[in-house]
């Protein structure tokens, strides 16, 4: 399995397509110039390859590729019902990347594209200007960031969350979201605190971690980078979602939620998201087709107006559990659960 290091490293990717629009963008250089290893092939459009039927994702997650690309309106969607708003009135997620360093089992990155090569973005001034228009119309507006990636694990390659984290002094009424599993403690240091940009740190017991969120870093890790989140005095959200019902993990679920809200300062954490495994039915099959052996799939699971999700019964006696020992240190209106 690659360790972290190899994830966000700055030459991982062997093969980098370059669409020809893309060519002469800054960021295009600069990822370039760091993987000068890279074969580099010259591409029309990205969906060329991206989107080509019948590739092996699997292999592709195991051989990474890159693609350099120029989007397209829309810069800016919607953010879905199936996640969380924490009370903003505007609520958009932003995709610099398509598809993601880490690969999680549970991830609906694999049921939504055909590849697993990562796209990345290169016209970000064009984004600058739909979420600058976008921030001008709304009081409050929350823009997530690593809503179909995890944005952070890419910085070393290049370091998106840097730029747009110098947009937020011309865009006020913004506040920016970087979800995260990395344990990229640099970026963290690099980035000026401002209370318009939330870590949220992804955060599961180790042996979920072991199970399902292949070449992220082990809890250990996650933990000490909430801790220099803090120090640092950037806005630390926690998010235990998804959270996993099965039997065989609730003790360590009952350990590791005492050993994070003892180690972490409630008072230091913004707010909570607690929320369970759901995913859209029809990425569900798909995954399942592609996923034959995991057990994740095989599983039983109630579907309502076409989210898979876990059974209510078993939410509602996990959620209780868990939910009390939060409770015990977390304000309920500080804990936001889906
Ligand atoms: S970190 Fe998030 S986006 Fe990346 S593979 Fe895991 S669940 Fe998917």
């Amino acid at each position: 399995m690659p360790s972290l290091t190899s994830c966000e490293a700055k030459s991982r990717y062997n093969v980098i397509y370059v669409e020809d629009r893309a060519a002469d963008f800054p960021v295009t250089r600069t990822i370039l110039q760091k993987n000068s290893g890279a074969t580099v092939i010259r591409i029309r459009n990205y969906k060329d390859v991206f989107s080509r039927p019948r590739q092996n994702t699997i292999f592709q997650k195991q051989n990474p590729s890159l693609i350099l690309a120029v989007k397209t309106e829309p810069y800016l969607y919607p953010g879905p019902d199936v996640c969380q708003n924490f009370g903003f009135d505007a609520f958009y997620y932003s995709n610099f990347l398509l598809n993601c360093p880490f690969d999680c089992e549970y991830c609906y990155l694999g049921g939504m594209y055909n590849s697993a090569i990562t796209v990345a973005f290169v016209n970000i001034e064009d984004f600058r200007s739909s979420i600058l228009d976008a921030s001008q119309k709304h009081e409050r507006m929350l823009l997530a960031l690593s809503y179909d990636t995890d944005l952070a694990a890419f910085d070393g390659v290049y370091s998106y969350t840097n730029e747009i984290s110098g947009w937020l002094r011309e865009m006020p009424s913004l506040s920016v979201e970087i979800r995260t599993k990395s344990a990229n403690i640099g970026l963290i240091r690099n980035l000026p605190p401002s209370a318009s940009l939330v870590f949220a740190f992804s955060l599961s017991p180790q042996s979920v971690i072991d199970r399902y969120e292949r070449h992220t870093p082990g809890l250990e890790s996650r933990i000490r980078a909430v801790e220099a989140a803090i120090d640092i005095g950037h806005p630390v959200r926690l998010c235990f979602d998804p959270v996993f019902t099965a039997a065989e993990f609730q003790a360590d679920y009952d350990l590791f939620f005492e050993t994070i809200l003892h180690r972490i300062p409630a008072e230091k954490i913004r707010d909570v998201s607690y929320g369970f495994f759901r995913m859209n039915d029809s990425f569900f099959k798909r995954i399942a087709k592609n996923r034959p052996n995991s057990m994740l799939y095989l599983d039983e699971y109630e579907i309502t107006d076409h989210v898979v999700s876990v059974r209510s019964d078993l939410r509602e006696s996990v959620a209780a559990r868990h939910l009390e020992k939060i409770f015990a240190h977390i304000p309920k209106e500080r804990v936001f659960v889906l």
